[in-house]
């Protein structure tokens, strides 16, 4: 049985709150990188239906991350919805599909990345 106090640790352990979660991590922050290897790639071009090359040159910022727009979110991120944000989510990054790793998701343990992060996401949201 989870007990009240544990429940959020658990569940972000979980990943059961991505699917209710605007998508903290869709956000780029200092220090973080979302990295994306040819594999990646292949796949997005794949879902566009266009060659590795175009989806480098469309998507692609530098060789390996995923371009974002003014407010730092990843241009995959579905504005005007409140979950289910990521448009390529067949097709996303397998960093993407993995992170937090089996651990507790720090976005959701830490207020001061959420007081950054959530003004972003209320104002796409409008
Ligand atoms: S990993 Fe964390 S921030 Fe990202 S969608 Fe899941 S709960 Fe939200
Ligand atoms: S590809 Fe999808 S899951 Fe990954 S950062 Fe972009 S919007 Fe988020």
């Amino acid at each position: 049985m989870i007990k009240d106090s544990e429940a959020p640790y658990i569940l972000s352990r979980n990943k059961i709150y991505c699917n209710y979660c605007p998508g903290y991590c869709c956000y780029r922050l200092k220090g973080s990188t979302l990295y994306l290897d040819a594999t990646d790639i292949n796949r997005i071009a794949r879902f566009f239906c266009i060659t590795d090359g175009e989806a480098r040159k469309k998507y692609i910022e530098g060789k390996n991350t995923i371009k974002v727009k003014k407010d730092g979110s990843c241009i995959f991120l579905s504005d005007k919805k409140m979950r289910a944000r990521c448009s390529i989510h067949t097709a996303r990054p397998l960093q993407c599909q993995q992170f937090p790793y089996e651990k507790p998701c720090p976005y959701l343990e830490r207020e001061d990345l959420l007081s950054i992060i959530q003004p972003k996401v209320a104002k796409s949201l409008k």
